[in-house]
C-alpha cells in the first residue's frame, strides 16, 4: 500500500466514528497486550540480533514500561475519557462548564532505535487509548526489531487502525509528506527540525522527543558510593545509549579522587568480565557509532577504560577526567559508554555553564543540600530528572516525560500520553430558564456596571 492510500484508509476508518467508544480502545489496547505477551519471545530474540541486548534489560527498559502503560491505559481510561467538570464565572451562571477529550485523528509516531521497542510502543499505546488511528515509523538501524514489530502487529491490527511500516528517511519522508493530524518524533535534534518543518506545511501538532548532553552535579555532602553506583548503573545502562543517561559529570573538585575511584571500582562490580558475562553489556549499534565514540576518547584523559572490541561492537566502560568544556567529547551528546567528568571549584560556575548551553533533556543532583538543590534546580531549565539517582525518574507514568528548548517539545507517558493525543473541547452549557438582559442592546451605564462586576 502506498503512503498515501495507507493514510487515507485510516482516515476513512477515523472519519467513520468507529475509535470513538471506549469499548473499542480498550479492544485494542487488550489486543496489543494479548499480542505482546504470546510474542514476547520473539521479542527478546530480534533486539539481540541488532545489539545483543539482554532478556534482562530488554525487559527491564523496554518491555515492562510498555505493559506498565497498557495496563494503566486499560484500567483508566474511562476516567480520562469522562468529560472534566469546571466552574462557571459569574457572568455564565447558572450554566455548567465542562472539558470534553476528542482524539486528533490519524497519527504518524517516528521511533529511534536505541530503545526500539518502548520508544515506539508507548506512545502508540497513548494514541490508540485516545481513540486515534496510527501509522508508526520504527527506526531502521534497529533492524530486527523494527520488523518484528512489524510483522507481529501487522498481521493481527487491520492497517486502518494500526500499521507498522518498516523503512529509512526515504520513507520517512514520504510520510512527513502527508496531511497527518499529529506527528510524534523520537530523534535526533536535526532530524526534529526536519519533522518540525515538514509539519509546519501542513499545521500539523508535533511532540519531539530530542537529545543532548545532560549533566549530573555531584556536591562534596553526596553519599559517593551510593552517587558511583548510580551513575555507573544509568550511564553504562544499554551502552550509554539512553537519551537521559548522565552525558558528563561535574563535580565539585574537592571530591574528584575518590569519585573517580568510586566510579572505577564500581564498574568492576557492574561489569566484571565482558567475554564470560557478555549479557551484562549491550553493544554499539553499527559501525559509524563504534568510530564516532572512538574519536571521542582522548587517550591523554581516560581515567579507566578506553578499550573496545572492534569485532564484537563493544566500548568498554571509560571514564575521562581532567576534561574541560573545550574538550571534543564535549561538543555533541555523546550518546555512549563514555563519561567525562568535569571538576568545579564555585558552583555558580558550573550553573552558568549550562545555563548558556542548549537545555539538558535530564539532570542529576547528588547533594543531601536542600538550599543547594533548589538552586540548581530554580537556575537551570531542563526536561526533567532526579535527585540522587539517574534515569529512574521516566518509570514513574505520573511525572510527564519530555525535554524543554532543543531537547524537545510536548511531553508523554500515562495520562500525559493520553493528553498528548487528544485534544481537549472546552464548553460552556446554558440552560433556557434564565436570560438577563445586561449583554444585549440597549445599552445603558447601569448595564456596563453590572458587567463589569460580573466579568471582572
Ligand atoms: P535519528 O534522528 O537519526 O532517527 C530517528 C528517526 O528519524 C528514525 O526513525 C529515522 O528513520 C528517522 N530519520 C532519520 N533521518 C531522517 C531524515 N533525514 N528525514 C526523515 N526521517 C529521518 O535518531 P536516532 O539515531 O534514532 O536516535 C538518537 C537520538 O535520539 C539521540 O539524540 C537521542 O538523545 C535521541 N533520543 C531521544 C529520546 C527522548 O525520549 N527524548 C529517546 C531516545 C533517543
Amino acid at each position: 500500500m502506498t503512503p498515501e492510500n495507507l493514510l487515507a484508509s485510516q482516515r476513512e476508518f477515523f472519519l467513520s466514528g468507529q475509535t470513538i467508544p471506549l469499548k473499542f480502545r480498550i479492544k485494542q489496547l487488550t489486543k496489543f497486550k494479548k499480542i505482546l505477551l504470546e510474542n514476547e519471545k520473539y521479542f527478546y530474540e530480534e533486539i539481540y540480533k541488532d545489539f545483543s541486548k539482554s532478556k534482562f534489560e530488554t525487559y527491564a527498559t523496554e518491555l515492562s514500561l510498555v505493559y506498565s502503560e497498557l495496563n494503566l491505559a486499560i484500567k483508566k481510561l474511562k476516567k480520562w475519557m469522562k468529560p472534566e467538570k469546571k466552574k462557571t464565572n459569574l457572568a455564565n451562571r447558572p450554566g455548567k462548564s465542562y472539558v470534553l477529550p476528542e482524539p486528533l485523528g490519524c497519527c504518524l509516531v517516528i521511533g529511534a532505535w536505541n530503545y526500539p521497542y518502548q520508544l515506539s510502543l508507548i506512545p502508540v499505546i497513548s494514541a490508540l487509548a485516545a481513540g486515534n488511528t496510527v501509522i508508526l515509523k520504527p527506526s531502521e538501524l534497529s533492524f530486527n526489531a523494527s520488523a518484528i514489530m512489524a510483522k507481529i502487529f501487522n498481521h493481527v491490527f487491520i492497517p486502518e487502525i494500526f500499521h507498522v511500516v518498516v523503512g529509512g528517511v526515504k520513507e520517512t519522508q514520504a510520510f512527513l509528506n502527508l496531511k497527518f493530524d499529529k506527528i510524534f518524533f523520537t530523534g535526533s535534534v536535526p532530524v526534529g527540525k526536519i519533522v518540525y518543518k515538514a509539519a509546519a506545511q501542513n499545521m500539523t501538532p508535533v511532540t519531539l522527543e530530542l537529545g543532548g548532553k545532560s549533566p549530573t552535579f555531584v556536591l562534596p555532602d553526596a553519599n559517593l558510593k551510593i552517587t558511583a553506583k548510580r551513575i555507573v548503573w544509568g550511564k553504562f545502562l544499554n551502552a550509554g545509549q539512553t537519551c537521559v543517561a548522565t552525558d558528563y559529570i561535574l563535580a565539585d573538585k574537592k571530591i574528584e579522587k575518590e569519585l573517580l575511584e568510586e566510579l572505577k571500582k564500581e564498574i568492576e562490580i557492574q561489569f566484571p568480565n565482558f567475554d564470560t558475562i557478555p549479557e551484562n553489556y549491550v553493544q554499539i549499534i553499527n559501525e559509524r557509532n563504534f568510530d564516532r565514540l572512538l574519536n571521542l576518547i582522548d587517550k591523554e584523559k581516560v581515567y579507566t577504560g578506553g578499550t573496545f572490541d572492534r569485532e564484537k561492537r563493544i566500548i568498554h566502560p571509560t571514564v575521562l577526567h581532567n576534561v574541560t568544556f573545550k574538550d571534543t567529547s564535549m561538543d555533541d551528546e555523546i550518546f555512549g559508554p563514555i563519561l567525562p567528568v568535569i571538576t568545579f571549584e564555585n558552583l555558580d560556575d558550573a550553573i552558568e555553564e549550562v545555563k548558556h548551553r542548549p537545555k539538558p533533556l535530564a539532570l542529576y543532583i547528588f547533594s543531601k543540600k536542600k538550599r543547594t538543590i533548589k538552586k540548581i534546580q530554580s537556575e537551570i531549565s531542563f526536561g526533567g530528572g532526579a535527585v540522587n539517582d539517574t534515569v529512574m525518574h521516566l518509570t514513574n507514568h505520573r511525572l510527564a516525560f519530555g525535554g524543554t528548548g532543543s531537547s524537545g517539545i510536548g511531553n508523554y507517558h500515562g495520562y500525559t500520553g493520553f493528553k498528548t493525543f487528544s485534544h481537549f473541547k472546552s464548553i460552556l452549557k446554558k440552560p433556557y430558564w434564565y436570560e438577563p438582559k445586561i449583554k444585549y442592546a440597549p445599552y445603558s451605564e447601569k448595564k456596563r456596571k453590572i458587567l463589569k462586576f460580573l466579568i471582572e
